[in-house]
């Protein structure tokens, strides 16, 4: 008859079981497939842009060193998009921009955010309610500061942009709190409006 594990031996392997099912707790994962940082995500996987948007922390599709980032950003944007911070609410060049146009992201300049999505929300950073294409961001959750959060990042290049929060307005209820260090407005163009100008 065959002999079975002593108990000692069932607790280590179950031990082993739960640490390889749970082992990433605590660390940022991505909400919409909850990978972490250390495994692939498929999150903001399409049909357009398919492996491009796959990730796995520090390996995006546009990437550098940080000397090379701190060089090409300067201290305030390298801070902000590199380093995770925020700027000072009504301090950046866009939360009362009325502009048309494009948010292209300040790093890698890949198109985040149209001039229609952003509405006036009183926070003092910019807010869109949605981005230009859903794989365009990458969201994941953020536990810094003593609070659980959702972290918007760059897909192409995993600058960090801000927040997302469930308190926006229609069409689909979220606000997408980023700072304006991230973003560089490409502005349109009169003579883009009437070339869109259906005939
Ligand atoms: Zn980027």
């Amino acid at each position: 008859m065959m002999s079975l594990a002593r108990p000692k031996q069932w607790v280590w392997i179950l031990a082993v079981i739960f640490f390889w099912r749970c082992g990433s707790s605590g660390q940022k994962s991505c909400v919409r497939c909850d990978a972490t940082g250390e495994n692939s995500c498929e999150a903001g996987v399409s049909n357009e842009t398919d492996k491009m948007m796959t990730h796995k922390k520090g390996s995006f599709p546009v990437s550098k060193t940080d000397e090379e980032w701190l060089e090409l950003l300067g201290k305030d944007v390298y801070e902000i998009t590199r380093r995770g911070g925020t700027e000072r609410a009504f301090s950046g060049k866009y939360w009362d921009c009325k502009k048309e146009g494009v948010y292209l992201c300040a790093c890698c300049d890949q198109a985040l955010f149209h001039s229609e999505a952003k509405y006036a929300s009183g926070t003092g950073w910019p807010s869109y309610y949605e981005p230009i294409a859903q794989n365009r961001v990458i969201e994941r959750k953020d536990t810094s500061h003593g609070m659980v959060r959702t972290e918007v990042l760059c897909a192409r290049c995993g600058a960090h942009l801000g927040h997302v929060f469930p308190d926006g307005p229609e069409p689909t209820g979220r606000r997408f709190c980023i700072n304006s260090a991230s973003l560089e407005l490409r502005e349109r163009r009169d003579k883009e409006k009437t070339e869109t100008t259906r005939p």
